[in-house]
């Protein structure tokens, strides 16, 4: 076991620190509290080899290990937490489910221009009556010749307002053995997009509405029978969402120290109360002992996709940690914390939503439950007769 980076690890960390600090420092406060999609930042990530970093080289990715890409989000969100979300599109959301299960035709068409940061692409598994019951999802395609009819609601989207390309999970038929997924493109006929809504983040997501939407049927992703692939593919996006939860309680703590060290108040330097010297020391030991969970998750899985059990301790520990740490940050920043010309607050906010997002944090446990007990809960509620 080792608990230190290799050599490659460390070189690398150090250029995309650099590449951040010469690169996304200086607007970090406007790109946080600017709703659309950081183009501009996707582009530059683009040509620094910054996405598509687990993506294999002959896919016109980087050919690296999931580590690597956790890597990239702790050095982009130490610097610019916004443009930590680039580096989670280009490498941990439906993108990566798709390099994984696309036909070669699939990806030859649309990796490029993902890959470019031209273009953004959203994930569509929530519904208004399926969230944490994603099971319930009633978006049906059905069979038309040489075409599927998709017909639903969609709620929640990340990135649904600028996205080109839609990651949607569908009904081919009943039960969950029904479910698959399909891409479609955002001016389909029959593809409707709402106006956009707003997460207390400042995140903006649109409802998706299906309506007798025709789409070839070389759109299909993952046809029925692919949800258990689908759920394989989003334990990634989970360790994304982990890694970026864990990394804005860090970039919080660590605002919060400096503030500490040079704010005075009864002729003192905050650091020097022992009250405040405590909340340091209980954030240090949230942040170290969530990160090895992360990085257990990551590096297991190598350049394959992480373990559920791994992901699930891991982001049920960091969404936590970083919510708690960026909460007592802001608390020792005072109102300079709680103000919005630090990025503390904002920090705060988004880790709030990574709680509920991507599996909340009660359904995680519920799935940690059931490894430890070794054997399943069902959740559902039974019928009379059954339960008789
Ligand atoms: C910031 C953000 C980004 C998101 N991005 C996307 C996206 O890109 N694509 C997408 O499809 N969706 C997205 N979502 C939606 C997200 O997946 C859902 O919010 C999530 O699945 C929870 O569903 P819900 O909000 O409907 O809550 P509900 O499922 O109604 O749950 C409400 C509460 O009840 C708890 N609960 C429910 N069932 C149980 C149970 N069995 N045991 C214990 N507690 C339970 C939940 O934990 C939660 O606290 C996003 C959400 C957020 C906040």
């Amino acid at each position: 076991m080792n608990f230190e980076f290799t050599d490659e690890q460390k070189l690398f960390a150090d250029s995309v620190r650099r590449f951040a600090l010469a690169h996304l420092e200086k607007d970090a406060l406007e790109r946080a509290h600017d709703p659309r999609f950081p183009f501009a930042v996707a582009k530059l990530m683009s040509e620094q080899g910054l996405m598509g970093i687990t993506i294999p080289e002959a896919d016109g990715g980087q050919g690296g290990s999931l580590m690597d890409a956790v890597i990239a989000i702790e050095q982009v969100a130490a610097v610019c937490p916004r443009s930590a979300d680039v580096v989670q599109f280009g490498n941990f959301g439906p993108i990566r489910t798709f390099a994984e299960y696309g036909t070669p035709q699939q990806k030859a068409r649309w990796l490029p221009e993902l890959l470019s940061g031209r273009a953004v692409m959203s994930l569509g598994m929530s519904e208004p009556d399926a969230g944490s019951a994603v099971t319930d999802l009633k978006t049906t395609a059905k069979p038309d010749g040489s075409h599927y009819l998709l017909n639903g609601t969609k709620v929640f989207s990340t990135f649904s307002p600028d996205a080109a390309l839609f990651l949607i999970y569908v009904r081919f038929g009943p039960g969950v053995g029904g479910i698959g997924s399909v891409l479609v493109e955002r001016n389909t006929p029959g593809f409707v997009i709402g106006p956009p809504q707003e997460f207390m983040s400042g995140e903006q997501w649109c409802e998706l509405h299906f309506d007798n939407c025709r789409i070839p049927a070389e759109n299909v992703l993952l046809g029925p029978g692919g949800f258990k692939k689908q759920m394989a593919g989003f334990n990634v996006e989970r360790i994304g969402n982990t890694a970026r939860a864990l990394a804005f309680g860090r970039y919080a703590f660590n605002k919060a120290r400096a503030h500490a060290g040079v704010r005075e108040q009864f002729g003192r330097p905050l650091c020097e109360f022992q009250g405040v010297q405590w909340k340091f020391a209980d954030m240090a030991i949230k942040l170290e002992s969530a990160q090895l969970l992360l990085y257990r998750a990551a590096t297991n899985a190598d350049r394959g996709l992480p373990s559920a059990y791994e992901t699930a301790v891991a982001k049920a520990a960091c969404n936590q940690v970083g919510f708690d740490v960026a909460h007592e940050a802001v608390q020792i920043m005072g109102a300079t914390g709680y103000s919005r010309s630090s990025l503390v607050e904002y920090c705060m906010r988004r880790c709030r939503g990574w709680m509920i997002a991507g599996g909340s944090v009660e359904i995680l446990k519920n799935r940690i439950a059931e490894h430890v007990f070794d054997r399943r809960f069902d959740q559902r509620k039974r019928h009379a007769d059954a339960a008789e």
